[in-house]
């Protein structure tokens, strides 16, 4: 693909791949493989593609990391980046201040909310978000009377960031192990794994009523009146692409509503159209109280998180704010002016390209692709995913599920032979992950499905 850019300073691969060999510490690589097999510098991007140092092209089936949604190169977004940054580069929202395109931006986000919200709090990632969302349901039982209702209910396999509590919330050991994190008052709960943890024969159904037990008995071993506020990915992401069973948010929404217990939905991937509904709980049909949101909110062009909040929990923080003074928390970033021109732009393109449409007709397209391809392959075990939001977990035994051994990191195999021939994948362990670009078409998601079958045919035959 064309790009018209102006040389970076360095161009030599080798050169840059050394640089940041030595001088950058990674966020979730192993140092050992960094060490090994060095660095792959990207260096542009146009569309649903990517191009390295070297020169190769690549179809970038990651969006990033799920949050380059509108596809790179996107004028309109860089446009309203350069306006605002030379406009008003930076203003704050502390003390009552904020900034014109800042108000703007807050109200076209309430008015996409899925549900009735009451304000928007904005920070710069979704793990920032995610911490004040603890805060604020900490908070919002303090004002109502009820200090004793503190705990907090998430699941294995979730991932709601890497700060100190969100480590903690997430449910992915390999995030616990070494950090010596406080537990602090989390509690965790079984991953809705239809594919590898129903007892054979279940149905989805019974195997989310068994799920919802599960919760039930926690809560009831607990005291209602000490769990506060329950978390959730729609589709759970980086803990191996795991969709709910049918009736999972049904059965635990009804439960949580009984035992006066929030519902958090962290949309930081699903939001903003990746399931092929605008919002993730619009495809499965529950009610959050409070909402996190961030990736696809600037589609990745610039850092920003979003935290809806329901006019339950709102008009208890309102309702006390002659007693509390001033709202204690806050980032130097949040309500970022040049992060609020982006989201603008962005969102002006979800509407205007249609994107939610595009992901209802390409996702299920993918989905079938993959299992024309794939389905058979007697190392696939699973296909699975909703949306633009598909994982395929392979298995040494398809009858019987059987995983390969984990030293042979098969998944992480399948990977590099889908890069060599031009397709970025995730590997989650053995389950390699798509939640490509939401702009993508029909030849794009052709490309992409056959791409990947040849790489699994390289490493499995
Ligand atoms: N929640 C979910 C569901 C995520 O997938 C992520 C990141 N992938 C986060 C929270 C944390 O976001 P960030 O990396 O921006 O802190």
């Amino acid at each position: 693909f064309a790009i018209e850019q102006e040389s970076p300073m360095i161009t030599d691969a080798a050169e840059l791949e050394r640089l940041d060999q030595k001088s950058q510490f990674h966020p979730f690589t192993s140092i050992a493989d960094l060490a090994k097999e060095g660095p792959t510098v990207m260096t542009s991007g146009q569309g649903v593609r990517v191009r390295d140092a070297h020169g190769r092209d690549y179809l970038d089936g990651m969006a990033g990391l799920w949050c380059v949604n509108l596809g790179y190169g996107r004028t309109e977004i860089t446009e309203a980046i350069t306006r605002q940054s030379e406009r008003l580069s930076f203003f704050h929202t502390f003390n009552g201040m904020t900034s014109d395109v800042v108000a703007e931006c807050a109200d076209a986000l309430l008015k996409r909310a899925p549900v009735p919200m009451s304000r928007v709090f904005f920070g710069a990632s979704g793990s920032d978000a995610n911490e004040t969302q603890l805060k604020l349901i900490w908070y919002y039982n303090n004002l109502r009377g009820k200090p004793e209702k503190k705990k907090i209910i998430a699941r294995w396999n979730s991932y709601h960031g890497s700060g100190v509590a969100t480590a903690s919330l997430t449910g992915l050991p390999g995030m616990h192990n070494y950090f010596d994190l406080p537990k602090g008052p989390i509690l965790h709960v079984s991953a809705p794994y239809y594919y590898r943890d129903a007892p054979e024969g279940m149905s989805e159904r019974d195997f989310s009523r068994k799920l919802a037990r599960e919760l039930e008995e926690v809560i009831e071993r607990e005291g209602a009146d000490t769990i506060a506020a329950f978390f959730a990915e729609a589709v759970m992401g980086a803990g191996g692409l795991i969709p709910p069973p049918e009736g999972y948010f049904d059965e635990i929404s009804a439960i949580l509503k009984k035992h006066d217990i929030l519902l958090v939905a962290d949309e930081v991937v699903s939001g903003f159209g990746r399931l092929g509904t605008y919002w993730g709980s619009q495809t499965y049909g529950y009610e959050p109280d409070l909402i996190t949101s961030a990736k696809g909110v600037t589609s990745g062009y610039f850092p920003m998180s979003v935290c809806f909040i329901s006019p339950k929990v709102w008009d208890v923080i309102e309702g006390a704010a002659a007693q509390t003074g001033i709202f204690g928390h806050g980032y130097t970033y949040s309500a970022h002016p040049v992060g609020a021109a982006a989201a603008l732009a962005a969102l002006k393109l979800i509407d205007e390209l249609e994107v939610v449409k595009n992901v209802a007709d390409v996702g299920p397209h993918l989905m079938n692709g993959l299992r024309d391809r794939l389905g058979q392959h007697p190392h696939v075990g699973d296909i699975r995913g909703q949306g633009l939001m598909v994982g395929i977990e392979l298995a040494k035994d398809r009858a019987t599920k059987e995983g390969f051994p984990p030293a042979n990191r098969t998944g992480r195999e399948v990977l590099k032979a889908a890069a060599k021939r031009g397709l970025i994948t995730r590997a989650l362990g053995d389950t390699l992950v798509f939640a490509p670009p939401l702009v993508i078409n029909r030849a794009e998601v052709d490309e992409l499905v056959d791409k990947f079958a040849l790489a699994v045919g390289d490493v499995l035959g």
